[in-house]
């Protein structure tokens, strides 16, 4: 934990053998990481919703560290706060990856994008105070809130 690589950009490691591989709608950029640490969160936050146009984003944390991009001309990015920015394809629009500076040893990766399902069901829905008035929440996974979208929520 502390001799954490810092990767300026994201490379493709001859020591690393990433298992799960994600890539946009046409498939100009493809993202492989490793399958271990995931955690699968349903984020209702009005900026999911907006930079999605659906109701929610299904987010997959994975570690940076076994993290690789492939088709980097093909990639752009959006700095959607100065903590966060989105990156995606700029022939298809999909969206692959986000970064949060908060968060450096982890990237979001959007379920939609894996490829081949997931190792592991959602977890949580967060920002539930701020999702979609016309969205119904109808699984019994545990709902967070608040300023920071991850405070229980009073039943
Ligand atoms: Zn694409
Ligand atoms: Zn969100």
């Amino acid at each position: 934990m502390s001799n954490v690589r810092r990767l300026p950009r994201y490379t493709m490691s001859n020591s690393e053998h990433p298992s799960i591989s994600a890539a946009c709608y046409c498939g100009a950029v493809k993202v492989c990481f490793a399958a271990e640490r995931q955690s699968i969160v349903h984020c209702h936050c009005g900026e999911c919703r907006r930079l999605s146009g659906a109701a929610f984003t299904t987010w997959v944390s994975v570690p940076r560290q076994a993290m690789s991009v492939s088709g980097e001309a093909s990639l752009s990015s959006f700095q959607v706060t100065p903590n966060v920015t989105r990156h995606f394809c700029k022939v298809c629009g999909s969206h692959v990856y986000s970064a949060d500076l908060r968060l450096p040893k982890i990237a979001g990766v959007p379920a939609g994008v894996i490829e081949g399902g997931l190792s592991a069901l959602p977890q949580a829905h967060y920002f539930v105070g701020h999702k979609a008035k016309w969205h119904t929440i109808s699984d019994a996974l545990p709902q967070f809130g608040g300023e920071s979208g991850a405070e229980p929520t009073a039943a």
